[in-house]
């Protein structure tokens, strides 16, 4: 890394038309305005490239949340929405979904000054896996049905029974800073289908993109009141969501520890809830692969979006016969992933989010090296402004150190060695996580019993990190509670009503 020019870390400018979006005043988006909050505190925008401070954000009040919370409440109730032909709800959520694609230039570029991550990477990834979480959504609005039921302990035609979906309520949902634009549309889109209203807050660290989302909101036409958004802290104007009597559903993704609150802060008003948590997932490596060809996909499982993924593959398990040449082969990636400012159209990786978060991985990385870890790549951070992490393998680690226990959430993974199915089988699942898990084979009977023993929601076979909008998503143990995306994405959103009539 000593051979990088001085200004290898410098930012890009940023367009015009992100310049324009910076200056904005800092407002709410409530009944499909923007509209001033109750007090005058703001958050700021960082650029995480720089570390320097671009802009401000509001900080919802409690009596914004509770104008927002009131303006889904009164939406929701009066069946302005879920009253709607699904017809309709359907072309509506696919016009959000085609202003989100016109203007995707803007969308990349604020995420990547939001977030950190390359340009190239949320043009890429991000914006349009956002558009699809819609677009697949949207069809469910006209597909999902009850379905008439012959009692058992009657006689036929005595009763008439049936049932009936219908849409959940009010629902609060709060996303991270990791992908802020495509969580929110993952999480309005299954809740739009189903006839449901919505106050969204966005991660006060990220909050950019969701607010450009609000101005196609109301230009996709949405009634008002549908889909209010808000900014603000989590302990402040999160807390008050999740408490509020008048919401129906909490959805959120974030830690395993704000997850554990949210649980049992609703719990007093018996919300729905669905949590989609923290992960460590295992990469397993089997003696049978290609080497060469194996190690970049295990560098892609850590380094993308700088480890900040919840599906991060950051326990890498190599067979002891293939261990050193996979390494190897990690470590070889180290150039392509060697952090840039997020404008630098060469850049495959970012800085972290924030100050907080550089700190947090720092730290991690210190603890592993004081508990006996090697280092085999990186393990430091580049002498610059803003929060870049050099990408790290950790290796002559066991499994008591907090680097193996621990989520990061950072560019660090770490390398241990096994000698059979089952051993490894056993190490994966020797966590309190359980989200994905990525296994690397030829052999499709080692690939499907290890995909059997492995506790996560999602395995992944030669590839980490897939999503898509119709695959279920979710945790076993402590990383979640319920599944997004699929026909159990808009079941999260719906109850089932049963009717019985005496004929
Ligand atoms: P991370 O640890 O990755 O920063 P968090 O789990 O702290 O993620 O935050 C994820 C989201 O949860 C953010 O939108 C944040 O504002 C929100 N949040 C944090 N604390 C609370 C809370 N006590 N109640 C509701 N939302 C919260």
């Amino acid at each position: 890394m000593n051979d990088l020019s001085p200004t290898h870390f410098q930012q890009r400018e940023y367009s015009a038309a992100a310049k324009a979006f910076l200056a904005r005043t800092p407002q709410l988006f409530i009944n499909n305005e923007w509209v001033n909050s109750s007090a005058d505190a703001t958050i700021p925008v960082e650029d995480p490239s720089s570390g320097k401070e671009i802009g401000r954000v509001v900080d919802a009040s409690d009596k914004d949340v509770d104008r927002a919370v009131s303006a889904a409440r009164v939406a929701f109730d009066d069946g302005r929405w879920s009253g709607l032909p699904p017809i309709q709800r359907d072309r509506t959520m696919n016009r959000l979904a085609d202003l989100l694609e016109a203007n995707a230039d803007l969308f990349a570029e604020l995420e990547a000054i939001d977030n950190g991550k390359p340009k190239g990477m949320a043009a890429a990834v991000d914006v349009p896996a956002a558009a699809s979480q819609i677009r697949f959504m949207a069809g469910w609005a006209s597909k999902v049905n009850g379905e008439v039921i012959q009692p058992y302990t009657m006689p036929t035609g005595a009763v008439f029974g049936y049932t009936s979906r219908e849409p959940v309520g009010v629902c609060a949902q709060i996303v991270p800073w990791n992908f802020p634009l495509l969580m929110a549309c993952l999480k309005i889109a299954p809740a739009l289908a189903a006839g449901c209203t919505i106050v969204l807050k966005p991660a006060e660290q990220t909050s950019l993109t969701t607010l450009l989302l609000a101005d196609m909101v109301a230009q996709a036409g949405f009634p008002a009141g549908v889909v209010n958004i808000i900014t603000g802290n989590g302990h402040t104007a999160g807390d008050r969501m999740v408490k509020h009597p008048d919401v129906d559903k909490v959805a959120f993704t974030g830690s395993t520890e704000i997850g554990k609150l949210i649980n049992r802060n609703a719990t007093d008003t018996l919300k729905h809830v669905t949590l989609e948590l923290g992960g460590k997932s295992p990469v397993v490596i089997m003696p049978d692969v290609d080497v060469a060809e194996v190690a970049p996909g295990a560098a892609g499982a850590i380094f993308f979006n700088s480890g900040q993924v919840c599906v991060a593959g950051s326990r890498l398990f190599a067979h002891s016969s293939i261990f050193d040449k996979v390494i190897e082969g990690v470590a070889a990636t180290g150039p392509f992933w060697g952090p840039r400012p997020s404008l630098d159209p060469e850049g495959h990786m970012g800085p972290l989010v924030s100050k907080e978060q550089f700190d947090k991985v720092m730290g991690y990385i210190e603890a592993g090296k004081r508990d006996g870890a090697s280092v085999a790549m990186g393990g430091d951070a580049p002498a610059t402004d803003g929060y870049y992490v050099n990408p790290t393998i950790l290796v002559d680690v066991n499994p008591q150190m907090s680097v193996v226990r621990e989520e990061i959430f950072g560019p660090v993974v770490v390398a241990q060695r096994f000698d059979d199915l089952d051993e490894v089988a056993k190490a994966a699942n020797d966590t309190c996580y359980g989200l994905g898990a990525g296994v690397w084979t030829r052999d499709v009977a080692t690939m499907h019993k290890l995909a059997s023993k492995i506790k996560a929601g999602t395995v992944w076979g030669n590839c980490h990190g897939v999503i898509d909008t119709a695959l279920p998503f979710g945790g076993y143990k402590e990383s979640g509670v319920g599944r997004e995306q699929g026909r159990n994405g808009i079941e999260a959103y719906l109850e089932t009503k049963t009717v019985i009539i005496q004929m």
